[in-house]
C-alpha cells in the first residue's frame, strides 16, 4: 500500500481500454500528472473521461501493455483500495442509512483507526466542509448540495494521496455549483493534494485546473494551463469546443486580411490564412465617428446586464459574436463598424 498523505504523481503510460464488448474507449494515452496539481479532464460526452479516471483509480484496468504509476511504482494491478486515493462522484454514493458523521468516518473504521482519532478526524473535515451542524443526520435528510459536502469529507478524511472527482458538481443546480466550486477549490489549495477532476463543463475545467487535458474520441486533443488552451487552441476542436470562436473566411496578403465584411490589418497574418478566428472580446463596436475597416449588421442583441451579447451579421455562414460593454441599446439591423484587437487572431 502507498504512503497516506503525501501527495503523488501518476502517470500513465500506453494506456488504451477497449471493453469486452468491443467498444474502445481510449486510444493509447500517455500522460503525467505532478504531485499536488489539480488537472481536469474535460470533453464532450463519451470521450473517455471516466475510463481514464477509472483506470487511475484501480477500478479498471488498461489493455495489455498499458500501465499506471504512482510516484513512478507500478499499481497497475493494484485494486483501488491499496492505491489510497478519495473518489467523489455525481451520484454521491453515501450510505444512506448512515449518519453524516458514521459516512464521513467509515473509510478510518475499516482502516481500524482507533475511535478517539476517528471522532477527532471526523469533526476537522465536518468543519472544513462546513457541516458540522449536520453530523447526527441521515444522508437521506440532506439535500443534494449538503450530500455532496459529506461525500467530499469522506474521501479526504482517509488522507488518501489523491483525490479523483467524476462530475461531482453535474447533479447540482447552477447557484449551489458555484458555491461549491469555489469550496472545492480552496480544499485543494490548503490540501496541497493531487486531484484529477473529470466534467464536461468548460467554466469548471478553467476555475479548478493548473492545467487541463482536453478529450476527444478517446483521444488527447490539448493538454496546458487553462490561459493557454482558451487563447491558443491547438485544433479546431478545441477552439468551439472552449469558449465561442468567431471566424472570418478571406485571404491574407501583405499585412492584410480581406474579408466580405471588409479588411483586418495584421501584420503577422501568414501568407497561407484562408480563415482567421477570435474570441468575442478580442472585437469590438466602433464608436461612432471612429474610423473601422469591418462592416456588420446587428442580427440580434441580447441585454444581460453588465454587457451585451451581439450577433453581428458580416456575410459569413455564422454571424460574429460580440460581447459590448456599451452603455447602449442596439437595434436590430443597425450598421455597426468593428474593430479587431490583432493580438487576439489566430489561425488553425
Ligand atoms: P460521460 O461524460 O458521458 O461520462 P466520458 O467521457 O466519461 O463520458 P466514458 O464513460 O469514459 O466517457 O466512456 C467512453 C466510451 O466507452 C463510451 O463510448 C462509453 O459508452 C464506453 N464505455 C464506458 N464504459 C463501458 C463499459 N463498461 N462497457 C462498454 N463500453 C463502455
Amino acid at each position: 500500500m502507498t504512503d497516506a498523505g503525501k501527495p503523488v504523481s501518476i502517470a500513465l503510460e500506453n494506456c488504451a481500454k477497449t471493453f469486452v464488448d468491443g467498444t474502445r474507449a481510449l486510444e493509447p494515452l500517455d500522460l503525467a500528472i505532478h504531485a499536488g496539481e489539480t488537472v481536469v479532464f474535460l470533453g464532450p460526452s463519451g470521450c473517455g473521461k471516466t475510463t481514464t479516471l477509472r483506470i487511475i483509480a484501480g477500478l479498471e484496468e488498461p489493455d495489455a501493455g498499458g500501465k499506471v504509476l504512482f510516484d513512478g511504482v507500478d499499481v497497475t494491478h493494484l485494486p483501488i483500495e491499496q492505491r489510497n486515493v478519495g473518489m467523489v462522484f455525481q451520484s454521491y454514493a453515501l450510505f444512506p442509512n448512515m449518519t453524516v458523521a458514521g459516512n464521513v468516518g467509515y473509510g478510518l473504521r475499516i482502516r481500524k483507526v482507533p475511535d478517539a482519532q476517528v471522532k477527532a478526524r471526523v469533526s476537522e473535515m465536518l468543519a472544513m466542509m462546513q457541516i458540522t451542524r449536520l453530523a447526527d443526520r441521515r444522508i437521506d435528510q440532506l439535500s443534494g448540495g449538503q450530500r455532496q459536502r459529506v461525500a467530499l469529507a469522506r474521501a479526504i478524511a482517509v488522507r488518501p494521496r489523491a483525490l479523483l472527482l467524476d462530475e461531482p458538481l453535474t447533479a447540482l443546480d447552477a447557484k449551489l455549483r458555484d458555491t461549491l466550486r469555489l469550496d472545492i477549490d480552496s480544499l485543494l489549495r490548503s490540501l496541497g493534494i493531487t486531484a484529477i477532476y473529470v466534467t464536461h463543463d468548460q467554466a469548471e475545467a478553467m476555475a479548478l485546473g493548473d492545467r487541463i487535458v482536453v478529450m476527444e474520441h478517446g483521444r488527447v486533443a490539448q493538454i496546458g494551463k487553462p490561459r493557454e488552451i482558451y487563447q491558443r487552441p491547438a485544433t479546431r476542436f478545441v477552439a468551439d469546443f472552449i469558449g465561442t470562436m468567431n471566424r472570418l473566411t478571406g485571404t491574407a496578403r501583405e499585412g492584410i486580411f480581406r474579408c466580405k465584411a471588409g479588411i483586418v490589418p495584421w501584420a503577422e497574418a501568414p501568407a497561407t490564412a484562408t480563415e482567421i478566428l477570435f474570441r468575442p472580446e478580442d472585437i469590438r463596436v466602433a464608436e461612432s465617428g471612429e474610423a473601422a475597416s469591418l462592416q456588420g449588421k446587428v442580427a440580434s442583441a441580447f441585454f444581460l446586464g453588465d454587457r451585451t451579447r451581439l450577433f453581428v451579421d458580416v456575410g459569413e455562414e455564422r454571424p460574429l459574436v460580440i460581447e459590448s460593454t456599451a452603455r447602449r441599446d442596439f437595434q436590430h439591423g443597425e450598421a455597426v463598424g468593428l474593430a479587431i484587437d490583432p493580438r487576439g487572431l489566430l489561425v488553425l
